[in-house]
């Protein structure tokens, strides 16, 4: 086990586990050309069992794809919530989470997303955010981020709204991105 799964793992105890496996059997990640990909998620209302068990096969998920973020979308799920786990850093759910600012200075930054594995693109975006956000107890947080979490935050914030980060590429990196990606594809 990993250490820094500890916390996560240790509340997961409390799960329904045969939901925790049904949900793990049938959880895929839809990759892009799904149309489900690109629906605006509705808020969480009740951070409930289910909830609870979707973020259990999702950390799952993420940890088999060597991952840093996933968003509920993208696993069929059009919820406005994400999960993210990078390098030591702690396992984080952001439930209903809003960007509240943006910092003045970007970043350069090569994004991948697991929904259009094998390629990647240089994205520019705020370097820092403040967001507010619920976690899995349902409690309301304010979190600052800086470096690869706040772009993990970005990222993620806008599955939540459809959108893909190729769709903030030039038309012309985009297409050659797209053109990779079917190549890879195919070669599957
Ligand atoms: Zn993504």
């Amino acid at each position: 086990m990993n250490a820094n799964l500890s916390a996560f793992t240790m509340r997961r105890r409390t799960l329904n586990w045969k939901a925790v496996k049904l949900y793990d059997e049938v959880m895929r990640v839809l990759t892009f050309g799904n149309e489900a990909l690109r629906q605006k998620s509705e808020p969480v209302e009740n951070i409930d069992g289910e909830i609870e068990s979707l973020l259990a096969g999702m950390f799952k998920i993420l940890e088999r794809h060597k991952g840093v973020g996933l968003a509920a979308v993208q696993i069929g799920i059009p919820r406005r919530f994400f999960i993210t786990r990078i390098g030591n850093d702690a396992p984080r759910v952001f439930i209903n989470p809003l960007i509240i600012e943006t910092s003045g200075e970007l970043a350069d930054y090569e994004e991948g997303c697991l929904s259009l594995p094998g390629v990647w693109g240089q994205i520019m975006r705020p370097k820092m955010v403040r967001l507010q956000a619920r976690n899995e107890k349902g409690k309301l947080l304010t979190i600052d981020a800086d470096g690869i979490l706040a772009r993990v935050i970005q990222h993620e914030c806008d599955h939540l709204d459809g959108t893909l980060f190729i769709d903030k590429l030039s038309a012309l990196k985009r297409e050659r991105l797209l053109n990779k990606y079917e190549k890879l594809k195919t070669k599957k």
